[in-house]
């Protein structure tokens, strides 16, 4: 998909906000959702997206919803480092299919990292295991 066109109600991400699709929540309220990153680049992969935007990227989005993005990011970040002690954290996102962008909902990157770890590929690999999520999303709700 190309930079610009319609918005697919039925991508992964709208599915799991309305539920239609599992997820392992981190946090959530009436505007942001954020939950781990299936197919996780480092320990404690998060994905921040937007619930009340349908923009499917960076360069669509209404100003309150980047505010959304960059505040619960920045708030998640905060506690995906406390939860996990991690030695730095990537906070990114990726804008059509060229850059990188597989699932075209508004969404934020949130990857703790490791000085002696390197980084998985993007939106590839292993799936991780589901009970192995929870317990890194439980640590982090901990800290938030
Ligand atoms: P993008 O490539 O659009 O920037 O990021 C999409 C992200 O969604 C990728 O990192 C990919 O691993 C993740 N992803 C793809 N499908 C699913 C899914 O069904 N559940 C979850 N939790 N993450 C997914």
């Amino acid at each position: 998909m190309s930079l610009t066109g319609p918005y697919d109600p039925d991508n992964i991400f709208a599915k799991i906000i309305r539920g239609e699709m599992p997820a392992v929540k981190v946090y959530e309220d009436d505007r942001v959702l954020a939950f781990m990153d299936v197919f996780p680049q480092a320990e404690g992969h998060l994905l921040v997206i937007s619930k009340a935007s349908q923009a499917r990227n960076l360069l669509e989005a209404e100003p309150e919803a980047v505010e959304d993005l960059a505040l619960a990011s920045q708030r998640l970040a905060r506690a995906a480092t406390k939860a996990l002690q991690c030695d730095g954290i990537t906070v990114t996102q990726f804008n059509g299919t060229a850059a990188g962008q597989t699932v075209f909902h508004l969404h934020f990157h949130v990857i703790p990292r490791w000085a002696d770890r390197p980084l998985a590929g993007h939106a590839s690999g292993k799936m991780e295991d589901s009970a192995v999520l929870q317990g890194l999303a439980d640590r982090i709700a901990a800290a938030l």
